[in-house]
């Protein structure tokens, strides 16, 4: 079968790394491609991580890239080599339509370790080692944007790969929560516990919106008490300590602080340093290392942010044709995270997130599906900039001040009552601030 010529697969990753640069990762350069025939152009992945990526995201652009750089109507084809190919144990081999998606970047090989987050990582890398037996439950706690989700999924992924076959269920507790109350109302509490109750490692990301809920607190109490008498490993994440939780039940309180309970700490300057350029190479972009010290002792808020920095400084390279430089970056850090932020980019960041129009968030609709993103959009424009009430009102198709002060105050109280929709502005605020290159 005819191999592929070098040059031809330089050409392919040059077409992607131009014109797809989001989805270049690293290892790109470990991939062989096997061969060209039949309008099919093999390539080689490691394993299996790395093939799911590919296939999840990279089809498209390969096939694109691979046309481009033989003038050939071509498709390709990703498969992993075949000691490797342990498929068995792979996600896909417990499929179910709540399990959240895992990131393929999430891995302890591109997890920086530091003094702010040595502990919690070395529990979690023992915990992947000898689940149910080391620490059980791992509780993992911290801010918004410090790690929790990654470090997770790479116990997750390091579980798969090691145990082929083992049933590492991961998913957000508003899904536990939505399943609970589907069971209750369906009147299938029975499927909900035998699903629940028979994986080998559950994983709940955000359990803190277990606060305020007894019922579903009284039924996850019991889950964990049958995982945990027999050995299944548990393994939770908060923004805060489990005493914290607002409502927690006492028994669920000592029940996380049972095993271990680690914090994920704000990363020091080093460390910021460190994941700046492990990310810059998972990206593939070219930071010289007096622009990663700058961002680094720039932004020290939270690891989102830092990337959100980089982002930006990659758009403005690839915008401008120049290489990353620091005058390039001294220009784009200056204009961002104390820059004045517009209405309209808070807009546009609220209208994303609840997936409807601008138009709809400044016109005079009523639906619930409008008036609270609407009523969001108002209280971070109050909080984020400095704009009176009166210039508020006018951004969203004139209305009066005490409408404005209506919609914070209710928003306001929400904040302070629902962590749900506490998280979800923190989530949209890290997006305005991210927003605008
Ligand atoms: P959280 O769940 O605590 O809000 P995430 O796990 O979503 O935070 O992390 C936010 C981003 O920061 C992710 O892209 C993640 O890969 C990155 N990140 C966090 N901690 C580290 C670390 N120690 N090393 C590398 N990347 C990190
Ligand atoms: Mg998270």
């Amino acid at each position: 079968m005819p191999t592929v010529p070098t040059a031809i697969w330089n050409d392919v990753l040059g077409h992607i790394q131009v014109n797809h640069p989001q989805l270049m990762r690293g290892w790109f350069s470990t991939l062989t491609p096997q061969h060209v025939s039949g309008g099919v152009l093999d390539i080689l992945a490691a394993n299996d991580a790395q093939r799911r990526y590919l296939e999840k995201h990279c089809r498209f652009a390969l096939s694109e890239a691979a046309q481009a750089a033989t003038d050939r109507l071509i498709t390709a084809k990703i498969s992993v080599r075949s000691d490797d190919d342990n498929d068995e144990g792979s996600v896909e081999a417990h499929p179910d339509p709540d399990q959240l998606a895992f990131n393929q970047d999430y891995t302890f090989e591109d997890f920086v370790t530091g003094p702010s987050n040595r502990l919690a990582h070395g529990a979690a890398v023992a915990v992947a080692g000898d689940p149910g037996r080391a620490y059980n439950p791992l509780f993992v706690h911290g801010a918004v944007g410090l790690g929790k989700t990654h470090l997770l999924q790479a116990i997750c992924h390091e579980v798969i790969d090691k145990n082929p076959g083992t049933h590492c269920y991961y998913i957000s507790c508003e899904t536990f929560i939505n399943h609970f109350m589907e069971a209750v109302e369906s009147g299938a509490l029975h499927e909900f516990r035998y699903r629940y109750r028979h994986v080998d490692v559950l994983v709940i990301d955000d359990i803190q919106f277990l606060a305020e809920r007894e019922r579903s607190q009284e039924e996850f109490f019991h889950t964990f008490n049958t995982l945990f008498q027999s050995q299944r490993q548990i393994i939770l994440s908060a923004d805060c300590q489990p005493s914290e939780i607002p409502s927690l039940e006492e028994r669920l309180i000592s029940r996380f602080n049972s095993g271990l309970v680690a914090l994920l700490d704000r990363p020091c300057t080093e460390t910021r340093m460190a994941i700046i350029r492990k990310k810059s190479k998972l990206r593939c972009i070219e930071a010289p290392e007096d622009v990663v010290h700058l961002i680094a002792t720039r932004i020290d808020t939270n690891i989102r942010d830092l990337e959100g920095a980089l982002a930006r400084l990659d758009a403005l390279s690839q915008a401008t044709g120049e290489p990353i430089s620091l005058a390039m970056a001294e220009a784009s850090l200056g204009n961002s995270p104390g820059k004045p932020i517009k209405i309209p980019t808070i807009l546009e960041a609220v209208a994303s997130r609840f997936d409807v129009k601008v138009s709809d968030l400044q016109g005079k609709k009523r639906s619930k599906a409008v008036t609270y993103p609407r009523h969001v959009s108002m209280y971070l424009a109050r909080k984020m900039t400095e704009r009176s009430l009166e210039d508020i009102g006018g951004y969203f198709g004139g209305r009066d001040h005490t409408t404005v002060l209506h919609a914070n105050r209710t928003i306001s109280k929400l904040v302070d009552t629902d962590p749900t929709v506490r998280q979800l502005l923190d989530e949209i605020t890290t997006d305005v601030k991210n927003a605008g290159y």
